[in-house]
């Protein structure tokens, strides 16, 4: 410690208090001259003995992604994306990932932005292939397009199975939105064919009715998902139940709160349900309207009242709420409108959030991510592209190509000798 910083230090009893404190939980209160170790200068303490060192292993309290395996009975949740249809890095737009002990993997939803947070947590794109959504609003599916396509560049040797509703006609259904999704990326698919395993590039679209209440819309190896409507903008959006080995999840996509949510979610293990901004700050914040906020603030969504008073109705062992802008002015009304209706287990959701479930605990953490992440390596043996797949270029553009060939073979060579290839340029 400088001899200026130490003077401050001097000057102010508390910080002097909160140093000997750091020394005694060090398990340092060695003293000299009547002071606190960590108040001496380091350079006259270097000859002081470590008792204990401070850098001992000792127990995480955050999630590693990919370091923990499940136990046979445990569910973990991570929020992907909670935030808005607004764009902002902090959150990503709604996206869950519900990971069970069993092995199988959901997502439910892909909103905007909330492909990233996928990669972030290191699984073989494999057992990233069902994607439940709860509507077809894009912060709710609009990061669909990106798991397709980079998922399966990324090691999905299998299609993506997608799960949506029906709408009040044809063309307000899951499959006619992605129907055309897919054809909307024809370019994209069209150029990769003969050049990278194909199979991950197919979606395969199971559409159930939306009107549907707690109707099994998946089951399979012991897990359960039903559905059950959501009021929201129009006719379609639905929420999703699970049930696996005793425990109960319970999603809730967007919706004014509504009377299958309380019977339904009644009695789960974790309950998501939206909630939305405070209505004043959303006219502070946000610049909506008195009009428009409190429609689109406690009509279209739930209010944080509402959303407290439900959680009151269902008694889950954790509520958390989420498509709200979670920061430290604007959270604090939210928790408090919610405390004046539902006093239970609460999580106001923010990326990376993670839950880990059994029956007898509910663990919360947040996730570190390593923000320079490669894909994990595919879990099945690449099938080999065929490259009589290839779409050729048209004479005029082909034409163009610079000749690079010299400059480019000792990198042929390099790859042909190493992995005993005998590949030849083009
Ligand atoms: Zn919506
Ligand atoms: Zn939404």
């Amino acid at each position: 410690m400088s001899q200026n910083r130490k003077s401050r230090a001097a000057a102010t009893g508390l910080i002097v208090v909160a140093a000997m404190a750091g020394a005694y939980l060090l398990g340092r209160s060695d003293e000299r001259d009547g002071r606190p170790l960590s108040l001496v200068n380091p350079a006259h303490a270097a000859d002081a003995p470590q008792k204990i060192s401070p850098v001992r292993e000792r127990a995480r309290d955050f999630y590693a992604p990919n370091s923990e395996d499940l136990r046979p009975d445990e569910m973990r949740l991570v929020a992907c994306g909670t935030g808005m249809p607004t764009a902002r890095p902090k959150q990503a737009a709604s996206c869950w990932l519900l990971e069970l002990g069993n092995g199988a993997k959901f997502l439910f939803d892909v909103g905007t932005g909330s492909n990233e947070r996928i990669a972030a947590m290191q699984i073989p794109y494999n057992f990233l292939d069902k994607v439940f959504l709860s509507h077809l609003h894009t912060d709710h599916f609009g990061d669909l397009d990106a798991l397709f396509v980079s998922g399966a560049l990324a090691g999905r040797q299998r299609p993506l199975r997608v799960w949506g509703p029906s709408g009040e006609i044809p063309e307000r259904g899951t499959k006619y939105a992605l129907d055309h999704l897919v054809k909307a990326l024809t370019w994209d698919l069209d150029g990769r064919m003969g050049l990278t395993d194909p199979r991950g590039y197919h979606m395969e679209v199971t559409e159930f009715d939306y009107k549907g209440v707690n109707e099994v819309v998946y089951q399979e190896n012991g897990v359960t998902i039903r559905s059950f409507p959501a009021i929201h903008s129009l006719d379609g959006p639905v929420s999703f139940v699970v049930e696996w080995n005793g425990l109960k999840f319970v999603f809730g996509g967007d919706t004014y709160p509504n009377k299958w949510y309380a019977e339904h979610a009644k009695d789960a293990d974790v309950a998501i349900h939206e909630c939305f901004i405070a209505v004043p700050d959303m006219i502070e914040k946000f610049k909506f309207t008195p009009q428009s906020a409190l429609a689109v603030g406690t009509q279209i969504h739930t209010a944080p009242e509402a959303f407290g008073k439900m959680m009151s109705i269902i008694q889950p062992r954790m509520a958390i709420a989420y498509h709200f802008f979670n920061d430290f002015d604007t959270t604090p009304a939210i928790n408090q409108r919610i405390r004046t209706t539902y006093d239970g287990p609460l999580s106001l959701a923010e990326d990376y959030m993670v839950w880990n479930i059994t029956k007898d605990d509910i663990r919360v953490r947040l996730a570190k991510v390593d923000e320079a992440v490669w894909p994990p390596p595919a879990t099945d043996v690449p099938q080999k592209p065929d490259p009589s797949q290839r779409i050729p270029y048209s004479d005029m553009i082909a034409g163009g190509r610079y000749d690079m060939k010299s400059v480019i073979q000792p990198t042929y060579d390099e790859i042909n000798e190493k992995y005993g290839t005998n590949e030849k340029q083009e």
